[in-house]
C-alpha cells in the first residue's frame, strides 16, 4: 500500500475494541482500486469522543466506522444526521465533507441489502417480528418500518425495553401496526406462524456458546419464513439449523456485515469493493478468531 503526503484517513472508533475484520477488508479494497487512503483503528475513550473527533476532524480524516459504544454518543458532535440514524438512533458511519461531520447508519442499509440480495425478500406490505430490543433491532426495526413492512412485532426478553421501542416507532410511523410481545411462547407462539419474516439479534447462539436451545421454539417456525440470523459465528446458528429443519429458508449476518462496510466505503470514496472478495477474507478471517467480533 503507498502511502504518501495526500493519503487520506479512514478508520473505526470504540472502545475497547474486540478484533474487527474492517481494517483488513477496507484497506484490501482500497489497494486494489488503486485508492490514497488508509483504513486505521482507534480505541477512543468514551470521555474523548469529542476530542478524538476535533482531533481527526484537524487531521482533515474522510470518515470513520463507528462501532459500541460510541454509536450515539457521537450524534451531538455531528453537523448533519441522515433522517434514517436519527430515528435509529445511532450513527455508524460518519463522512468529513469539508469539514462537516455528516453522520449515517449503513448497518440498515446493510441489513435491507441483504434481506433484498440475498433473501430475495421484498419488504413492502410484509410482517415480521424481530427479537431483542437492543442496538442492532434499532437498525433492523426502522429500517423494516421505512421500507414499508405491513406489521412489526418486537419479542425481548426484557419486555419494557420492547414496549420503549416500539412507543418510539410508533410516533415515526403511525400508518404500520407495530407491538411489543413478551418472550413467552404462549404469546409469540400464534404470531410467528403468522410472519413473513423473523429476525434474530439477541447474542444467542454466538460463539463460543453455540450449543444452546434457539431464542423462540423451534416448531413455530414453517416453510415459507424467511428466518435471518444476525449472528454469522458460527455460519449456521441453532436458530437457523431449527428453521431449516421446519422448510423455513434462512440468511446469518455475515453479509449484512460486509454490506453496511461496503455502504460506508462507497460514502468515502465513491467506488464499490468487490462483495465477494470482502466474502472470502472475512469467511477466513472469523474462523480464525471465533470470540469478540467488533461489527464494523
Ligand atoms: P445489545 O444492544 O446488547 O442487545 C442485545 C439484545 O439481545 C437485548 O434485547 C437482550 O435482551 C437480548 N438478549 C441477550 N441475551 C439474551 C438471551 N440469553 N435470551 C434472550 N434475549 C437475549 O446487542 P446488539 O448490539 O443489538 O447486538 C446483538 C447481536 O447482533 C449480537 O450477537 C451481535 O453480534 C449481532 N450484530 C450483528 C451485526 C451484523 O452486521 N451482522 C451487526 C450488529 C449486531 P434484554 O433487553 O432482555 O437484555
Amino acid at each position: 500500500m503507498k502511502i504518501d503526503i495526500n493519503t487520506k484517513i479512514l478508520g473505526l472508533i470504540g472502545y475497547p475494541l474486540g478484533h474487527s475484520i474492517s481494517p483488513l477488508l477496507h484497506n484490501y479494497s482500497l489497494e486494489k482500486l488503486d485508492l490514497n487512503y488508509v483504513y486505521l483503528a482507534f480505541a477512543l475513550e468514551p470521555d474523548s469522543i469529542q476530542k478524538g473527533l476535533e482531533g481527526l476532524t484537524a487531521l482533515n480524516f474522510r470518515g470513520i466506522n463507528v462501532t459500541i459504544p460510541h454509536k450515539n454518543r457521537v450524534i451531538p458532535y455531528l453537523d448533519e444526521l441522515d433522517p434514517l440514524a436519527q430515528k435509529i438512533g445511532a450513527v455508524n458511519t460518519i463522512v468529513n465533507d469539508n469539514n462537516k461531520l455528516q453522520g449515517y447508519n449503513t448497518d440498515a442499509a446493510g441489513f435491507k441489502r441483504m434481506l433484498e440480495d440475498d433473501g430475495n425478500f421484498i419488504i413492502s406490505g410484509k410482517k415480521a417480528a424481530v427479537i431483542g430490543a437492543g442496538g442492532a433491532s434499532r437498525a433492523v426495526g426502522v429500517v423494516l418500518c421505512h421500507s414499508g413492512i405491513s406489521e412489526l412485532y418486537v419479542i425481548n426478553r426484557t419486555y419494557d425495553k420492547a414496549r420503549k421501542l416500539v412507543r418510539t416507532w410508533q410516533q415515526f410511523y403511525e400508518n404500520i401496526k407495530i407491538e411489543a410481545v413478551p418472550m413467552e411462547i404462549a404469546e409469540y407462539q400464534p404470531l410467528i406462524k403468522k410472519m413473513d419474516l423473523i429476525v434474530d439479534t439477541t447474542p444467542v447462539g454466538m460463539s463460543p456458546e453455540t450449543d444452546v436451545e434457539p431464542v423462540i421454539a423451534a416448531h413455530t417456525l414453517h416453510a415459507g419464513q424467511l428466518v435471518v440470523d444476525l449472528v454469522y459465528n458460527p455460519p449456521e446458528t441453532t436458530l437457523m439449523k431449527a428453521a431449516r429443519s421446519q422448510g423455513a429458508q434462512t440468511l446469518n449476518g455475515l453479509d449484512m456485515l460486509l454490506y453496511q462496510g461496503i455502504e460506508a466505503f462507497k460514502l468515502w470514496t465513491g467506488q464499490e469493493p468487490d462483495v465477494d472478495d470482502w466474502r472470502e477474507l472475512a469467511s477466513a478471517n472469523i474462523q480464525e478468531n471465533a470470540i469478540n467480533e467488533t461489527h464494523n
